[in-house]
């Protein structure tokens, strides 16, 4: 076997040879897909290095530990690295890796800068996906460098927590090898990720996510991308939004470094992608689908106007919900069990986190445990495979925000912080509500023939409209790539709360400006990616316990239960400085051009909170003739008193059905120890939707529901009996919804005709 080879030379047959990325690189680029070229160097090269410069006997001599006890473990890795790094490469070996370097320059006609990448032998395999820990060195230029780092990727086999996972896993560390794909460096101009279907729905469609720069700005989450849907069978694009782009990452020309910088003025807000360029991205994507029979996660750049194809892997969040704990083999240790909040498995290391101080402790799939979720936790939620909490029930902040994330998650189990610790593997399966010791190895996802039948293919069209939920302005792409028809709640409070300052710093400290230009700027995403469509949005709702963490934070009151507290419009209403700033932001909106946006008030209870909210707009200058304004209905007392709002002119009610059934069944929607007793299809409650659907119906105004039971089937088929005019579930609900909704209108009308004859 030789020492190197071309990439060309590989396909997806060549794992023992060259590793998991290899063979992937290797196969797309057999295929067509624009991949950089370059070499592997195989993993015999490697296993032959360490044999012949007779270090192997004691590799894994050294790396015999207790993989428990952290001191050994690193002492472990220590040991191994210092063998490999100071132990004499073969001549010929070290020759063949300098001299394809060489070659390849040649064929790129200079000394190319490439990227050294470990690709382990182990990886990408059904139940043990080892990507990630080993290492990988951008910009590296000359034949010397080239081969430290194929050293450094050599060395990293013996990272810490490679050689945990591998006996974990019972992988023996001599069966498992490395090599390391050097290849050229593309100097992305612009860069993302895209899904070849759409990733919470399956549909036939293409989401592209692009920033400006390298592909890690992205993928790390620190930067809003630009969102584009392309339809794969029209090949036509049939959502596009283009965000505020803040900063991105380039290779800075004097030191050749790699450098986060501000986005120039003029590119912030312009259009990553070209249409044309949206359509080649989305034809790879399809190509790529096709030829693995499977949705595809794939990373890609465009440098001097050519695109490139990074990486593609399967993606795992379709059908998670599906995966359900029937298919998992063998009998997992259950550590926990709590409440399925957001469905979907996932196996990581557990790490603890006391605030959102501690964010950094979360690393792409780790696996988040904290005693409830605050909305600062949020950048670390993105990064975290799933989410386990001591507190909360089915409506808490970490289920909605999970749920939205499409990151799995586990709620109100009481002890996850103190049964489980730092450093642990464990499994958690969000449908179930359970938490398993290690990993647990889940039978394969469905084969694409069994897939295509759970996929929604096409959009029926419904009389009752489908909308949805959004908290989190950066999911306003995938948000809009389920065709919703609008956004039935915008929850502002998770924006203002990502501030990390109260609204109150911002008017002590004189900054209102800055406060309303964050607020516009927030909306806009949303209000951009959906229209014409209406979006409304949802005054402040944040109750005094998650203001408190926050810098301004400090004179917030200690209240005996938040949730029955002063939140909502009751505090906007009496905080009426606040309320006027919110103001100022609606009407900047209406005044750039977004007329779809409308204003929903929240835990209103009795009609002269909205006489006196619909007063200020007016003082504001707010044209109410040509802006929707509706409420919440989320306590029994608006809901009786329906017809005091109808009179004074409402244009629209959403029924917040998280609130209105804690306020109706007397349960405290964040407390576990009366979880059991939280049902939203309590009889109670859909009298309740019944009396104020009808009123409203009468009189022409608008129905929705936006609390999380929209996105049950049962209750959507409950609500289109009743008569609902909306329904707006969760991202990744809306297709589900979409399809229970066109069924029972049928059933509707098929009644009606049958009781006709
Ligand atoms: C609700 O109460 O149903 C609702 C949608 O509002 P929140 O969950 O933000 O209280
Ligand atoms: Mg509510």
């Amino acid at each position: 076997m030789d020492a190197v080879v071309w990439l060309e030379e590989v396909g997806k047959d060549d794992l023992s040879i060259v590793g998991g990325k290899g063979a992937s690189l290797g196969e797309m680029i057999n295929i067509g897909v624009p991949v950089p070229g370059g070499f592997a160097v195989t993993a015999q090269a490697f296993r032959d290095f360490i044999n012949r410069a007779g270090i192997a006997q004691k590799l894994f001599e050294v790396l015999n530990v207790d993989v428990n006890q952290e001191s050994e473990l690193h002492k472990a890795e220590k040991a191994a690295k210092k063998l490999i790094m100071d132990a004499k490469v073969p001549e010929d070996i070290e020759q063949a890796i300098k001299s394809r370097y060489e070659e390849l320059c040649k064929r790129e006609g200079k000394q190319v800068f490439v990227a050294v990448r470990s690709s382990a032998t182990a990886e990408d395999l059904p139940d043990a996906s080892f990507a990630g820990q080993q290492e990988t060195y951008l910009n590296v230029r000359g034949a010397e460098d080239v081969f430290n780092a194929v050293r450094k990727c050599w060395a990293s086999l013996y990272g810490a927590r490679a050689i945990f996972y591998r006996v974990e896993q019972g992988f023996e560390h001599d069966k498992v090898n490395l090599s390391a794909i050097v290849q050229k460096m593309v100097d992305s101009e612009k860069s993302g990720v895209m899904f070849s279907s759409q990733p919470s729905t399956g549909e036939p469609l293409v989401v592209i996510e692009g920033a400006w720069g390298l592909g890690e700005a992205v993928v790390s989450g620190s930067v809003s991308p630009d969102n584009y849907v392309v339809d794969r069978k029209t090949k036509s694009i049939v959502s596009k939004y283009i965000a505020t782009k803040e900063i991105m990452i380039i290779k800075d020309p004097k030191t050749l470094k790699t450098v986060t910088v501000k986005v120039p003025a003029k590119k912030k807000e312009a259009a990553v992608l070209k249409d044309s360029e949206a359509v080649e991205l989305a034809e790879y994507a399809e190509m790529l689908e096709k030829h693995y029979g499977i949705p595809q996660d794939i990373e890609w750049g465009v440098e001097k106007n050519k695109i490139y194809i990074l990486q593609s892997r399967p993606i795992t969040t379709i059908n998670n919900a599906k995966k359900s704990a029937a298919q998992v083999e063998g009998s997992g240790k259950v550590l926990l069990s709590g409440l399925g909040a957001a469905p979907g498995m996932a196996t990581g290391i557990v790490r603890i986190i006391n605030s959102g101080r501690d964010l950094d402790k979360v690393s792409q799939g780790d696996i988040m445990v904290t005693k409830m979720t605050m909305p600062d936790m949020v950048p670390g939620m993105k990064r975290a495979g799933a989410i386990v909490t001591d507190e909360g029930g089915m409506a808490c902040h970490a289920a909605i925000v999970s749920r939205e994330l499409g990151c799995p998650a586990v709620v109100g189990t009481k002890k996850a912080t103190s049964i489980l610790k730092d450093g642990m593997e464990i499994t958690v399966d969000g449908g179930k509500g359970l938490v398993y010791e290690g990993r647990i190895a889940v039978a394969d996802a469905p084969k694409p023939a069994a897939a295509a039948s759970s996929v929604v293919v096409s959009k029926p069209i419904t009389a009752t409209e489908i909308k949805v939920n959004i908290s989190e302005p950066d999911r306003a792409g995938a948000a809009a790539a389920t065709l919703a028809d609008g956004v039935g709640l915008l929850r502002i409070e998770h924006m203002i709360l990502g501030l990390g300052k109260t609204p109150n710093w911002y008017i002590k400290n004189g900054k209102t400006e800055e406060y309303i230009d964050e607020l516009v700027k927030g909306i806009k995403t949303v209000a951009d990616a959906f229209y014409p469509k209406p979006v409304w949005v949802r005054t402040l709702d944040a109750p005094t316990d998650e203001f408190r963490a926050m810098e301004g934070g400090e004179g917030e009151p200690h209240e005996h239960n938040p949730m029955l507290g002063w939140r909502g419009i009751r505090r906007d209403l009496t905080e009426t400085e606040h309320f006027r700033l919110e103001v100022r932001a609606f009407k900047k909106l209406h005044e750039i051009g977004l007329s779809n946006v409308g204003i929903m008030l929240p835990m209103v209870q009795h009609v002269s909170e909205f006489q006196k909210a619909k007063a200020i707009m007016v003082e504001e200058g707010l044209d109410l003739e040509r802006i929707d304004v509706g409420i919440m209905v989320e306590t029994p007392g608006a809901a009786l008193t329906i017809e005091d709002f109808i009179e004074d002119g409402i244009d629209f009610v959403s029924f917040g059905t998280n609130d209105l059934t804690q306020y109706t069944l007397a349960v405290d929607r964040n407390n576990e120890n009366v979880a059991g007793l939280y049902t939203e299809l309590h009889p109670a409650i859909l009298k309740l939707i019944e009396f104020v659907v009808e009123r409203c119906n009468e009189a022409g105004v608008k129905t929705s529901i936006c609390g999380q039971a929209g996105s049950y089937p049962e209750m959507a088929k409950r609500l289109v009996e009743i008569g609902i005019t909306s329904i707006s579930a969760n991202i990744d609900a809306v297709a589900t919804v979409r399809e229970t909704v066109a069924r029972s209108e049928k059933i509707l009308m098929l009644r009606a005709l049958r009781n006709r004859d």
